[in-house]
Order: structure tokens, then C-alpha cells, then sequence
């Protein structure tokens, strides 16, 4: 495919603070590279603490002295919904930054930027209908209400495995019920999350409400963590990084929603319809470079029909098109970066050095500058081998068989993550049964995953601590607060009326 945006260079991305594209303070840059030349890009000023500083500066002085907070809601949903119509206008520009920075295929880039915009309308919906506060009556004495504050700056850290998506996901909910917010996102992935600045930008927002700091993690994104005036921070990323933002955010006491890793299982009952769960199980793994947070990398396979599931699922994974990502026929693209790209090959030596067998193929010459790892089946795998316990990221399934329900469970929650599960069955009682003994935060059944922006979206156990999405996000986002009203003389107790 010519794409109509091949020929434009990318500008050099600057910072957003205060409504203004700025450089750093300390004038650093890094570079931003293409995962399918390892070119550079452009060059990005890179944020550092005085920058981090700056943009929480401006968002605590737009949180309480701008009018954000205390617009009327009419007013601020209407810059919500402006943000998600100027998105619209963007998608293509967004999909194809995204498929250049990221080396996703542009076809999946495209179908998830296309929904992007949704995270704003949908949030904008929800703060209008579902930001409601409860009311206690207490005899004739009292009426106790509760009501949402917006809890204040907000510091949002972002992945580079879906920049855009998982930015919007944070942003619009943040917005919608009135914080300001700073973004650190992702160092590998920033062009998409500049698109964002300039579209709230146009959306003429007061200024300080949204600012974006790029720059590394353990700087720019640890000066959030640990900043004062922040009030929470949201994080997606890897478990590790998030048991460090835990700790390094413990002396400022903030809110702190984790988002981490997975490695779920999908598994196929004898009497699933093997068609439709080997079209998921293939989905599931190796769409989005198999860069996926709730991928199922994890196959647990019925041994009646293991064989043909098994053989099917060769066939099927040897003719996936690897490719370039621009181009619309390319189902797997490159790895976001040369290390990751160095830590998927390492664990295909791992399994190998487990005595597991590695079903891949070789990267033909014209791809070899790009960081590819061909779409690669583990089998003869056993739970208790690495690649069948830690987060690969990449387009690797591990395949293991199991022999009744009760095995299938304890196989599938014999490991330390804990985010989505697949089952597939056709009998409808075990469907929920296998659903409720999973230990994860998400399940689906007979299903690929399909989300519902209004149902809670997260993991239990080392897949993350607390709910986003739907109402859940409030409890987050906002602060609840009690107010007690007296309506009658209730008794109240009197001190230091006695003489002595
Ligand atoms: P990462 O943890 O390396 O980085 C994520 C973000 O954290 C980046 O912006 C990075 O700069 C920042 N960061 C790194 N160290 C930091 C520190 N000390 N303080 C503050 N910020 C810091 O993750 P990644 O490699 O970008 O993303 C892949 C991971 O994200 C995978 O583990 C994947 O499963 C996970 N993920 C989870 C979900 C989910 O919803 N559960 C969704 C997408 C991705």
C-alpha cells in the first residue's frame, strides 16, 4: 500500500507544558528509531525532573485556580467531546504514526485509533450519567450524602505496546471528572502521544490542564511518581516497573491504579468448536506482535482433540505474513525495539534449553534490519518451564495439553499473573465454572477478546491492583467524599457545664 503520509519527515517532538510546545529545560534529546529499518526517526526533547516539575506546576495551578474544575460540567464535556471529534479527523495520521513507531501493522493500528475516540465520548457519557453520589437518611436527623471531587493532578504513565489506545484509556476519564493531568508516555513509542497533545491543544483546553513530558522512566517518569502535588498516578507497564513506582511513590501516599503484565491462558475443551477457538487462540497471540498485554500466550489443549488442534495450529501460524508494517497485508511487524527484539530470540533458546521444541521459521533477507521474530509455537511445554511462567511479549505461544477440568484449572492458575483468561466449551455449565475458578481479572467464554468500555478492566494477583473502565474508574479518579447534615437537634454532649 502507498501510504499518502510515506513521504512526510517527521518533525522533532517537543514537550507540552502549560499550553505551549516547549524544549527541555536542560535542552537533552534522545532518539526515536523505526522498528523495521532500526533508523532513526526524529529526535525527541527529552523531559527530565525540572520539566516534570514545571508541567505539575501548571496542572496543580489549572487545578486550583483554573476554571477546569469549576466549569460547569456542560462546558468541560463539550471540550471532552471536541477532543473526540478532532481525534476522528486524525485517525489515519494517528494509525500510521503509530505502525511507523511501533512496528504494529497498520490494519490493526487503524481498527484500534478508529476506536480511540470512543474512550472520550464514552467517558464524557459516563461522567453525565453514571457520576452520582448516594444519599443516607439517618431517622429525622440526618441526611448524609456523598459526592466526587476530582482528586487533582493526575500522573499518567503509558506503555508503548498500544500508545494511543492505553493513553486515551487514562486521559479521557482523568478530564471527564475534572483532574489535571501530566502523561509520561512510553520513551519507545512518543509520536502518537505528541498527535494527542496537538489535538487537545486545538481543543483550546484552559492552559495546564493536559501537558505530556516526554523522556525515560527511571527520570521523567520517576520525578511523577515521587512529585508532591501529584495526587495519583495511573501506570501501565510491566510488573516489576510497577512494584518500583509502588515503593518509590510510598512517602507522598498516592493513589495508585496498576495496570502490569500477563501471561493468560486459553483453554480448549474436547468439545469447544475447534474452528472458532483456533481463529481466536491465533488472534489472541499473535495480533499486535504478539505485544499484548491480556495475549493468550499460554494454550491448554484437551488431550482427546489435541492432535488436530495441534496440527491445525501449525498449519495456520506457518502462513501467517510477516511484513513491513506499513503495509495493509501484514498480519506480525516487528518488535518495538532491537533489546526486546534481543529477550523474545533469548527465550526461544530458554525453551529450547528446557527441552521444549520451537517451531518457527526464518526471516526472509529483505526484513532482516527490522526486529523480527517469526510467529513461533512452543510445544512439549510443561508448566513449570520459564516460558510457559514469564511475560514473553512477543508472537510465542506455548502449548501444553491437559486432561480433565479439574487439571485444566490448576494448570492454568499455577503462575504469579493473573489478568484475562479465554474458555472454550460447549457445555455451558463448565463455561462459568472453569470462569469463576480462574484467577483473573477478566474472562472470557467461547469468546476472542471483545471489550465493553462499561465493565472493570484489570488484573488480580502480579497482573495489577485496582479497576479502570466503566464506573470503576471513578473510584480512582475522583475523591468521595461524605457530607453529614443535621436536619433536626440531635443530642450533642456537653463538656465543662458542670461546676466543680
Ligand atoms: P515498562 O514498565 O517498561 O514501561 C512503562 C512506562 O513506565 C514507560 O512510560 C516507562 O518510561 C515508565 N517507567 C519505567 N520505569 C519507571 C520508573 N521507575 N518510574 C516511573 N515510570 C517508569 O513497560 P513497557 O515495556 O513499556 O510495556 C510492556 C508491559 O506493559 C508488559 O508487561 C505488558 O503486559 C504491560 N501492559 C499491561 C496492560 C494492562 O492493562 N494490564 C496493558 C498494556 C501493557
Amino acid at each position: 500500500m502507498t501510504n499518502r503520509f510515506d513521504h512526510v519527515t517527521q518533525e522533532d517532538i517537543l514537550l507540552y507544558i502549560n499550553g505551549e510546545f516547549v524544549g527541555s529545560e536542560a535542552g537533552r534529546t534522545f532518539d526515536n528509531f523505526n522498528p523495521y529499518t532500526n533508523e532513526k526517526i526524529n529526535t525527541i526533547e527529552e523531559g527530565l525532573e525540572s520539566d516534570i516539575n514545571k508541567a505539575v506546576a501548571a496542572a496543580r495551578e489549572a487545578f486550583d485556580n483554573g476554571p477546569w474544575r469549576t466549569m460547569k460540567l456542560t462546558e468541560r464535556l463539550s471540550y471532552i467531546y471536541r477532543i473526540a471529534d478532532l481525534i476522528d479527523e486524525e485517525v489515519e495520521h494517528i494509525a500510521y504514526l503509530e505502525a511507523l513507531d511501533t512496528g504494529l501493522p497498520i490494519k490493526q493500528t487503524l481498527a484500534m485509533v478508529s476506536r480511540a475516540s470512543e474512550n472520550f465520548r464514552f467517558y464524557a457519557r459516563m461522567v453525565e450519567s453514571r457520576l452520582i453520589g448516594e444519599a443516607y437518611q439517618v431517622d429525622e436527623n440526618f441526611i448524609n450524602y456523598t459526592i466526587n471531587a476530582p482528586a487533582g493532578v493526575a500522573g499518567l504513565i503509558t506503555p508503548w505496546n498500544a500508545p494511543f489506545m492505553l493513553e486515551t484509556w487514562k486521559v479521557a476519564p482523568a478530564l471527564a471528572t475534572g483532574n489535571t493531568v501530566v502523561l509520561k508516555p512510553a520513551e519507545l513509542s512518543p509520536l502518537s502521544a505528541d498527535v494527542l497533545a496537538k489535538v487537545i491543544d486545538k481543543a483550546g483546553l484552559p492552559k495546564g490542564v493536559f501537558n505530556v513530558v516526554h523522556g525515560f522512566g527511571e527520570t521523567a517518569g520517576d520525578a511523577l511518581v515521587r512529585h508532591p502535588d501529584v495526587q495519583l498516578i495511573s501506570f501501565t507497564g510491566e510488573t516489576v516497573t510497577g512494584k518500583t513506582i509502588i515503593k518509590n511513590s510510598a512517602d507522598t501516599l498516592k493513589a495508585c491504579s496498576m495496570e502490569l503484565g500477563g501471561k493468560s491462558p486459553i483453554i480448549v475443551f474436547d468439545d469447544a468448536d475447534l474452528d472458532r477457538a483456533l481463529d481466536a487462540c491465533i488472534w489472541g497471540i499473535f495480533s499486535f506482535n504478539g505485544e499484548r498485554c491480556t495475549a493468550n500466550s499460554r494454550l491448554f489443549v484437551q488431550e482427546g482433540v489435541k492432535d488436530r488442534f495441534i496440527e491445525a495450529l501449525k498449519g495456520r501460524v506457518a502462513n501467517i505474513k510477516i511484513g513491513n508494517p506499513l503495509d495493509m497485508a501484514t498480519e506480525v511487524g516487528p518488535l518495538i525495539h532491537k533489546e526486546h527484539f534481543d529477550k523474545v530470540r533469548n527465550y526461544l533458546e530458554i525453551a529450547k534449553a528446557e527441552g521444549a521444541e520451537v517451531l518457527t521459521r526464518a526471516i526472509p533477507e529483505q526484513f532482516k534490519k527490522g526486529n523480527f521474530v517469526a510467529p513461533t509455537v512452543i510445544l512439549n511445554a510443561e508448566n513449570r518451564m520459564r516460558v510457559a511462567q514469564d511475560e514473553i511479549f512477543g508472537p510465542v505461544l506455548t502449548v501444553m495439553t491437559f486432561k480433565d477440568e479439574k487439571e485444566a484449572i490448576k494448570l492454568a492458575n499455577d503462575i504469579d499473573y493473573g489478568l484475562a483468561g479465554y474458555i472454550w466449551t460447549n457445555d455451558l455449565k463448565r463455561g462459568h465454572r472453569a470462569a469463576h475458578q480462574i484467577e483473573a481479572g477478566m474472562l472470557w467464554v467461547n469468546a476472542q477478546n471483545v471489550r465493553d468500555l462499561r465493565t472493570p478492566f484489570g488484573g488480580s494477583k502480579s497482573s495489577g491492583i485496582g479497576r479502570e473502565g466503566g464506573h470503576y474508574g471513578f473510584d480512582f479518579y475522583t475523591e468521595k467524599k461524605i457530607i453529614h447534615v443535621a436536619i433536626n437537634d440531635h443530642p450533642i454532649q456537653q463538656f465543662g457545664v458542670q461546676s466543680t
